[in-house]
């Protein structure tokens, strides 16, 4: 599976801003993207229910001020194996985004790929962007050789 053209503008785009076209409503909170437009730009409920009203659109949560994203949605729609899930609100997620490492003295058994952040077993990375990058670099996400990385 290659990487498809949206991965690396929805990584890149800025969630839970509020849409300058809805921002008098109530839900104008923009935490959605448009897989079918892929604007490089998050949406809002309005949004989604006028211009994308049959677009693809990924929904976008929110744990601790990072992105997250429901593994029931974006894995119909992107190989997410190796990516490290979390239950946040007993749903699986993934983060979207590398986040900035935890001071840690000892040297974790398993850590990110790409980034280097602790993981729990059998995982390969952290986030979804870290296993963008792997991929970018090394063209497929299969292509793994001990070797590269050392
Ligand atoms: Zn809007
Ligand atoms: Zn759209
Ligand atoms: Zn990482």
């Amino acid at each position: 599976m290659s990487v498809p053209q949206w991965v690396e503008p929805l990584l890149s785009t800025t969630f839970f801003t509020t849409c300058l076209t809805h921002r008098d409503a109530a839900r104008s909170e923009c935490n959605m993207y448009c897989l079918d437009c892929n604007g490089g730009d998050s949406i809002c409920f309005y949004c989604h229910s006028s211009r994308h009203k049959d677009h693809h659109v990924l929904q976008i949560r929110r744990s601790s001020y990072h992105d997250v994203v429901r593994t029931s949605e974006i894995q119909k729609v992107l190989d997410i194996s190796g990516v490290q899930t979390y239950v946040i609100n007993s749903a699986r997620v993934i983060f979207l985004n590398e986040r900035p490492q935890p001071k840690s003295g000892n040297r974790m058994a398993h850590a990110c790929e790409v980034c280097r952040r602790s993981l729990l077993d059998p995982f390969r990375f952290c986030s979804l962007g870290c296993k963008c990058l792997f991929w970018f670099f090394w063209g497929t996400s299969d292509c793994w050789n001990e070797e590269k990385w050392g």
